[in-house]
């Protein structure tokens, strides 16, 4: 169950001029997160973003939470091509998705 779903519809470039917007919640930019956390009161910092692309785990960091990379989809790709250019580490990187959940019950309950 999703407690909510946001999304960014703009694109610089974008042949619709209302989304034709250098926007604040295109990630790696945190104005989604930063929404998210404030309308579920949600804390960041104990926050995960998963995704198979390095703007996803840029995300994760930006906010102070944990950006995890999971090597399906574009994934591997991403690590092997970019990986020795980025310039911040994930805090995890996951095989699969059921990998990332198993390391996200760990992470909560070290936290306790
Ligand atoms: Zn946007």
């Amino acid at each position: 169950m999703f407690d909510g779903a946001y999304v960014c519809p703009h694109l610089a470039g974008a042949k619709v001029p209302s989304l034709n917007v250098d926007c604040d919640c295109r990630k790696p930019k945190t104005g989604l997160v930063d929404r998210a956390c404030d309308e579920l009161s949600l804390d960041p910092a104990r926050s995960f973003v998963v995704g198979d692309k390095y703007s996803d785990v840029e995300l994760g960091l930006a906010v102070g939470g944990q950006g995890i990379l999971v090597l399906t989809g574009y994934g591997r790709g991403e690590l092997e091509w970019f990986g020795r250019t980025w310039s911040r580490r994930p805090s995890h990187i996951a095989e699969t998705l059921n990998d990332v959940a198993d390391y996200v019950l760990e992470e909560l309950g070290r936290d306790g």
